[in-house]
């Protein structure tokens, strides 16, 4: 595989999904070769082009539609594993319901298949339902990287490094500003950051009809404030040993109607020193970099860290607080 390019597939070609193949046109190591929605999938071992293929999505509803290579599908991600070859697949995937990730991941086990996958999970509960199947993944041949979006992802491993200053963590705290021109290029994203509200729960931002969502940021004036959010940088940095997950809080500022970001993302990690001198380290993200920059383009440098794992034989689940990401060219 050294001299080949990795073969990539992605699985949800939402907002997130059409970013990474972006991303994947400008990269020399990894070709986008499959996807999956939720009405069928495209595959070409030769390489998809998203600019054929967006346009497809966007017209017609399905990457099912594209000429040649799509097929329409009521179980797209279950055909596409089991017609294609692909090395690494990046699951940009809605977690509605919570247990969904863990459903999919299941399905990958049963199926035989061998590979890495990554994902940009946000919820605590959703990454201990994978903890569950670590074993299962082990003895499938499978290198799971889980929570690796901005945050948890980018943040959390940025968290880690920072840790190492200190011989005691008292805070993390993560912070994040997104704008999006539009709730509807980001619509589970939103769906799920309405479910962090105080009188919402994920069935319950589930079940909202895309007209009730419009309806509710209407309200907000397109903004959400979200505070203590059940994220999973906080499970993530306990099991790397840094803090317990009490002393980790996430929360931030979208802005549904405007693409600058509200308010900078940032992560601040705080602690004593082996002299005892109490100090913070502060990792602030370029305002100018996108939601989508953030999230896929680290989501493909753990998949690349996956690939290594695999090659190495090291099987079953890893969080971003624990593996490095490995920039891909
Ligand atoms: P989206 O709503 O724009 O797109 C979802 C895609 O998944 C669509 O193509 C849809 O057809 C497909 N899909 C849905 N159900 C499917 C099924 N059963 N089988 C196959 N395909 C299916 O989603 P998005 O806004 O791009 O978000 C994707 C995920 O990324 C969300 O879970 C979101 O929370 C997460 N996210 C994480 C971070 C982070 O920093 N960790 C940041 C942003 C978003």
């Amino acid at each position: 595989m050294t001299n080949k390019k990795i073969k990539i597939g992605v699985l949800g070609f939402g907002g997130l999904g059409q970013a990474a193949a972006r991303i994947l046109q400008l990269k020399s190591e990894m070709s986008l070769v499959a996807v999956a929605d939720h009405q069928g999938y495209a595959y070409n071992p030769e390489g998809l082009d998203p600019d054929a293929l967006i346009p497809v999505y966007h017209q017609e509803g399905s990457s099912g539609y594209l000429p040649k290579f799509g097929v329409l599908s009521d179980n797209s991600i279950a055909d596409l594993i089991s017609k294609s070859d692909v090395d690494g697949y990046f699951l940009a995937l809605p977690n509605l319901p919570n247990t969904f990730m863990a459903d999919v991941t299941r399905q990958f086990i049963s199926s035989g298949w061998q590979g890495v996958l990554v994902d940009a999970l946000k919820r605590t509960s959703a990454v201990e339902q994978l903890l569950q199947l670590q074993d299962s993944l082990s003895k499938a041949g499978i290198t799971y990287l889980t929570g690796c979006g901005a945050t948890p992802g980018l943040l959390t491993a940025a968290a880690s490094i920072a840790a190492q200053s200190f011989a005691e963590i008292h805070q993390v705290k993560i912070t994040f500003g997104v704008g999006i021109a539009n709730w509807e290029a980001y619509r589970a994203t939103i769906r799920e950051d309405i479910a962090h509200l105080p009188e919402f729960d994920v069935d319950k931002a589930k079940s909202m009809t895309d007209e009730e969502v419009e309806a509710f940021l209407d309200k907000t004036n397109g903004i959400l404030t979200l505070e203590n959010m059940e994220h999973a940088d906080d499970i993530m940095l306990e099991l790397a040993g840094i803090c317990h997950r009490s002393q980790v809080t996430v929360g931030g500022i979208v802005d549904t109607r405007n693409p600058k970001k509200p308010i900078s993302t940032n992560v601040k990690v705080t602690g004593r020193t082996f002299e005892g001198k109490i100090s913070t380290h502060t990792f602030t993200l370029g305002d100018e970099t996108s939601m989508a920059a953030n999230v896929c383009g680290t989501a493909f440098g753990y998949l690349n860290a996956g690939i290594k794992l695999h090659q190495r034989h090291l099987h079953g689940l890893f969080t971003a607080a624990e593996i490095m990401p490995l920039f891909v060219k």
